[in-house]
């Protein structure tokens, strides 16, 4: 909050900066180093901490090294804290996990489902309402990636499983879930912890069945107007002129991913089947991975050509095709280069979350929707037993929790 007057406005914005300063650097910098990079007084940090600590937002642990002196304390997530529900729908299973302030991840679950969109979200609504009775008010939000375009509002296409304008919200009968792409999650990601960190213009693709591309500026996906952009997948790249489900002809992602690997080898294809197999060709056959690698590094190419970014980064099936064909994307993809971009050519690298980029992107944007103010508001109204000297209600509200573990 920029231009805090009062000083319960300034304390609601240093307890934001505080929470975003131990969320993003994942919960490993000490107390007097946040104090310093926040610029805060000593005492006021120590206020700070004690108040977080008191609504159950923060929790210290002594450093696991420190040198002479009193043992320094490292600011963590409280083990009663928020929670972020976060689920990566893919076009064969989905994933749902918690994620506590810091990003650390447990898996709740991982569910093959049919496609449909009743057999696929009915199923994961009804597990998310299941964890959220569970974890009671720790839950601050649920978020949900999706492979596929993403309109504002949750209505998604998934072109594969046949999905048009599917109301997502609606399906999982979920409170005002965060819905989104999952290329566009994934760079989010990517650039809170992974190897966009502090690029400017950076370019990120995710390959899974097919591919989706976006451009992170400062930090940020960009979603298009409406909402659905990462969709660079579906640009005709590559030269192909094969019709793509999405309803255009010869669409980059034709030529990237599981299935154009399963296509190559000659094995049936689409509709989110033959994960395994496809998984069993990536090992076994380096003609088909190189053919992909290619069709990645043409494509890459132009996308730089247009773009300048100074950094692109790979996810999913990416990092394997850079890691096992990396020689033959690169030959594809430095002639497509303009002379003037082969000069100082992008770096292009592994993603460093591998397959949890969607999932961790997802749990970003609902930790950026509760660290605010008004979502630090929101918690303590549903902590009406925190800060206060009544413990009798403090027993009442946590009971539920006596006992269970602590996700
Ligand atoms: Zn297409």
């Amino acid at each position: 909050m920029i231009g805090a007057t009062t000083s319960g406005e300034l304390r609601a914005h240093n307890r934001v900066r505080l929470l975003r300063a131990v969320h993003d650097c994942g919960a490993t910098r000490t107390r007097s180093q946040l104090t310093r990079d926040l610029h805060l007084a000593r005492g006021t940090a120590s206020v700070l901490v004690a108040g977080l600590a008191e609504h159950e937002l923060l929790h210290e642990e002594p450093a696991r090294e420190h040198g002479r002196g009193r043992p320094t304390q490292v600011p963590g997530p409280h083990p009663r804290g928020p929670l972020a529900l976060a689920v990566d729908v893919r076009e064969d299973a989905w994933e749902l996990a918690a994620c506590e302030l810091g990003g650390r991840t447990t898996v709740l679950g991982l569910q093959p489902h049919d496609g449909t969109p009743e057999g696929t979200l009915g199923p994961l609504g009804d597990a998310i309402a299941a964890h959220r009775r569970r974890l009671g008010h720790r839950v601050v939000g649920v978020g949900v990636a999706l492979a596929g375009p993403v309109r504002h509002g949750g209505l998604v296409d998934i072109a594969h499983l046949g999905w048009r304008s599917v109301d997502v919200p609606r399906l999982l009968g979920t409170k005002a879930p965060i819905v989104g792409n999952d290329t566009a999650f994934a760079a989010l990601a990517e650039a809170r912890r992974g190897r966009l960190q502090g690029v400017r213009v950076g370019l990120h693709l995710h390959v899974d069945f097919d591919l989706g591309g976006v451009l992170v500026v400062e930090g940020r996906p960009l979603g298009g107007a409406s909402g659905t952009g990462a969709e660079f997948g579906h640009m005709p790249l590559t030269g192909g002129d094969r019709p793509c489900p999405c309803g255009a002809t010869g669409c980059w992602s034709m030529d990237v991913g599981a299935n154009a690997l399963l296509r190559h080898v000659g094995l049936a294809y689409g509709g989110g089947r033959g994960r395994a197999q496809a998984e069993e060709v990536l090992a076994g056959s380096e003609e088909a991975v190189a053919a992909n690698a290619r069709a990645l590094g043409r494509g890459i190419a132009a996308l730089v050509n247009a773009h300048d970014p100074e950094a692109v980064t790979l996810s999913g099936h990416g990092v394997e095709l850079y890691g096992r064909a990396g020689q033959a994307l690169m030959e594809s993809c430095v002639p497509g280069l303009m002379a003037i971009r082969r000069d100082h050519p992008p770096r292009i690298e592994g993603s460093a979350l591998g397959w949890r980029g969607a999932l961790l992107g997802a749990m970003e944007s609902v930790f950026d929707a509760f660290l605010t103010p008004e979502g630090l508001e929101r918690w303590r109204e549903n902590h009406p037993d925190q800060g206060r000297d009544t413990p009798e209600r403090s027993n009442v509200t946590h009971s539920t929790l006596k006992g269970a573990k602590p996700l």
